[in-house]
C-alpha cells in the first residue's frame, strides 16, 4: 500500500478521492487553502477506514508551501507515490472583457502554476533517474478545456487547456522514469466551486444540455481518479479522459 498527496482534499473532489483511497488501503496526506473544519472531517473519515492521514494547510500557488506539504508528507506518514493535482478555483462568471489583472493571475497561479510546482516536486523525488522508487500523477482538468467557456470564465477554461497539454507533455517526459501521469476531465460535478463563480444551482440550469440529463457526483470523478492511480492502470500514461455524462 502506498502513500497519496491530495491537494485540495478537504472538500469536493478532492475529499472524495482521499476517502476512496483510504478504501483502497493507502494512507492519505491532504492539503488545503483555509477551511480546517472540512478538512478535520476528511481525517476523520480517512482514519475510520483505518488509515494514517494528515492535513496541510498551504497555497499551491507558493512554491515553499508545495516542498513543505512534501516534506511533511513525507516525515509523517512517508513518500507520497500518489499524487493528485486537485486544487483549483474559478471566480464568478462574466466575459473575458470584465475581468481585472488580479484575477486572472490568481486563476492561473493556483490551476496552472500550482500544478506545475506540484507535478515537478513530484517527480523530483519520484523519477528513478534521479534515484526515485516512481509513481503516479494524476492531474484534474475540466471538460472547460474542449468548451472554453464562452461568458462564464474562459481565464478558468484556459487554465485547464494548459492542464491538458503539462499531462501529455509530462507523461512522455516521464514515461522512461517509472512516473505515469494522467488527467481527468470532469464536467459538472455536485461540488461547492459553482458557488464560487456566482451560481450554485449552475448544473440544475445546465443539466439539459447532457447527454445523460444530470450532472455527476464526487465519487464518480474519484472512482476514475483512483483506477488512474492504481497498478490496474500501470500501461496508461498520458492519458485525459473524460467523466462528464457524454457532453
Ligand atoms: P471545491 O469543492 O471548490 O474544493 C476545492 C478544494 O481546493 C478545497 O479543498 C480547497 O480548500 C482547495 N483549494 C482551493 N484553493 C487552493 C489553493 N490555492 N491551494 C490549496 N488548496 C486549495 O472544488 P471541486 O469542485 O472539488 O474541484 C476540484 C478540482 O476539480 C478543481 O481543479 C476543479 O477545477 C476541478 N473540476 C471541478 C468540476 C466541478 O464541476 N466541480 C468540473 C471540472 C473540474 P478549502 O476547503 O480550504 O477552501
Amino acid at each position: 500500500m502506498a502513500v497519496a498527496l491530495i491537494t485540495g482534499g478537504s472538500r469536493g473532489i478532492g475529499a472524495a478521492v482521499a476517502r476512496r483511497l483510504a478504501d483502497e488501503g493507502h494512507d492519505v496526506a491532504i492539503t488545503y487553502a483555509s477551511n480546517a473544519v472540512a478538512a478535520t472531517e476528511v481525517l476523520a473519515d480517512v482514519e475510520l477506514r483505518g488509515r494514517n492521514a494528515i492535513a496541510i494547510r498551504g497555497d499551491v500557488a507558493h512554491e515553499a508551501h508545495v516542498i513543505e506539504a512534501f516534506d511533511q508528507t513525507t516525515t509523517e506518514l512517508g513518500l507520497p507515490t500518489i499524487i493528485v493535482n486537485n486544487a483549483g478555483v474559478l471566480d464568478t462568471q462574466g466575459p473575458l472583457a470584465s475581468f481585472t489583472a488580479e484575477r486572472i493571475q490568481r486563476i492561473c497561479d493556483v490551476n496552472v502554476v500550482g500544478a506545475m510546482l506540484v507535478a515537478r516536486e513530484a517527480v523530483r523525488r519520484l523519477s528513478t533517474r534521479l534515484g526515485g522508487p516512481g509513481g503516479v500523477i494524476v492531474n484534474v482538468s475540466s471538460a472547460a478545456a474542449r468548451f472554453g467557456s464562452p461568458n462564464e470564465y474562459v481565464d478558468y477554461a484556459a487554465t485547464k487547456g494548459a492542464i491538458d497539454t503539462l499531462t501529455v507533455g509530462l507523461a512522455t517526459e516521464t514515461a522512461r522514469e517509472g512516473i505515469r501521469v494522467s488527467a481527468v476531465r470532469p464536467g459538472l460535478i455536485d461540488t461547492d466551486i459553482h458557488a464560487s463563480g456566482g451560481m450554485p444551482d449552475r448544473i440544475e440550469r445546465l443539466k439539459d444540455r447532457i447527454p445523460q440529463g444530470r450532472g455527476g457526483t464526487v465519487d464518480e470523478v474519484a472512482a476514475l481518479i483512483c483506477w488512474l492511480a492504481s497498478d490496474d492502470a500501470s500501461y496508461t500514461t498520458g492519458a485525459i479522459v473524460d467523466v462528464a455524462g457524454g457532453r
